[in-house]
Parts: C-alpha cells; structure tokens; sequence
C-alpha cells in the first residue's frame, strides 16, 4: 500500500490523459490519493474525481498563492460545502512569504477562517508553507488539538521538532530526490518515523532526472526509494510506516 499525500490531479494539466495517469498510478502500486483544492471552482472537480474513482480522497480549502481568485463569500461557502461533501481534510491553506507580491494581511485572513473550520469540524489541514512555517505554526497554536500535513516541508531539523510536537506529519517529495538538497535529506533521514508522510505535488515540483516535466503521481515511487535509501529502510517498510501515518490521521 502506497498513498501519495498530495497530488493536484484535478487541474487542467491532466485533463487529456486523466484515466491515463490514474492507470499508471495503479499500475505502479499507489491505493490512494489526497486531492487539496486550490479555490472555490476547484472544488466541483474534486468532488467529482472523488466520486468517478476509487482511492481518491478530497480535501476542500482556499489556496494562499490564489489570493486574487478568492472572494470572503467563498469562506463561508467552504463550510456549507464540507457539511454537503464528504472530505478528509481542509486544504490547501496556509501562508506563502516566498512569492512576491501576495498580501501577507490577506492571506491571514483567508487561512484564520479554515484553521477554526478544521478545528470546530474535528478534520486535519494540509498546509502549504514557504518561508512561512514559524508565523504559520504561531497560526496554528491558536487550535490545540488541531493536526495536519506540512505538505512539501523544506524547514530545519529544529523545525520539524516543533511541528512533531503540535501533532502534525511532514510531507516529502520530489525535492528530496536533489543531491544538492543535502539540508533536506539531513532532515529526512533522522525524522522520527511517525512523522514522515510522501507526496508528489503533481503536477508540479518534478523528480530529479525529470526537471521541466509535468509530475504525476506514479512517480511518488521515486520519492519512496530515495527516503527510503536516506533513511537505510526498504521501500517495503517505508511504504508501510508511511501509510499508516497518513491513514491514522485522515481515519481511513
Ligand atoms: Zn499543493
């Protein structure tokens, strides 16, 4: 069992061959797939996906990088929405101080809402974080109890400490598999085991060996060897360990 926890197979990079890249994904031993929503309109597909597919798992949130495609309107509707589709989680949300030009006031403003949606609805969040990960963890304090994925996590060792402590697991992907990313595969390799959860993010961030490729998540075999291999595991056991982290906290 293998499960990526974090795939945008919903987006339009995917719409001539989606059967395609889910047939690959199979083929190549993936059972499951978390599907983050990037805005509102997003939301239609996912569910869609999730009902046409098995495996496919939804979670329903407002993106920090589409500020400019979020209205306060689709704040209150994620609510409504979540309450009518079933989801696993809420997502993707979160800060992002890397991309220039995006409100950082307005993106608090669009993550505070969903953080208390997911807490008051007892559901785990998937956060994207970039040069964000300790105002975000100051966010996210404010919800004891509240658990999650850092998806795509790029921090210091200290810095997973800290998220370890909260409850919250730490997505790996393609980035991982750069020698030149030797911060990261520190990291990876000492993370305590319960923590660790992989993801392609496709289609974006491509494996090494792919640069400039579009991502799809039969790949995420290439993540798992690499952190395996980091980590002086099999890819058995490190398929295993990370499953069961993802589905104790998604309660799959
Ligand atoms: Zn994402």
């Amino acid at each position: 069992m293998l499960i990526d926890s974090h795939c945008h197979l919903d987006v339009s990079e995917f719409d001539d061959d989606r059967s395609d890249v889910l047939a690959r994904s199979r083929a190549a031993g993936i059972t499951g797939i978390l599907v983050p929503a990037i805005d509102r309109a997003s939301w239609t597909a996912i569910a869609g996906l999730a009902r046409a597919e098995a495996g496919i798992y939804p979670a329903y949130g407002l993106h920090p990088m589409f500020l400019d495609r979020h209205q306060d309107a689709d704040l209150g509707a994620l609510g409504e929405w979540i309450t009518q589709h079933p989801c696993l989680a809420i997502g993707e949300c979160g800060l992002d101080f890397h991309v220039e030009g995006l409100d950082a006031a307005r993106q608090l403003q669009i993550l505070r809402p969903q953080l208390e949606l997911a807490a008051e609805r007892e559901l785990p969040v998937i956060l994207h974080a970039r040069r964000a990960l300790d105002p975000l963890l100051a966010e996210v304090r404010r919800f004891p109890g509240l658990r999650g994925i850092v998806h795509s996590f790029s921090g210091s060792a200290e810095q997973a400490r800290q998220w370890g402590g909260r409850g919250f697991l730490l997505g790996i992907g393609g980035p991982v598999t750069y020698p030149r990313a030797a911060r990261l595969r520190r990291v990876v390799a000492e993370l305590p085991g319960e923590q660790l959860v992989l993801e392609t993010d496709a289609p974006d961030q491509p494996l090494c060996g792919h640069q400039g490729e579009r991502n799809e998540p039969a790949r995420l075999l290439g993540v798992l060897e690499t952190v395996a291999s980091l980590r002086a595991t099999t890819t058995e056991l490190l398929a295993a360990e990370t499953s069961r982290n993802l589905r104790q906290l998604l309660r799959i």
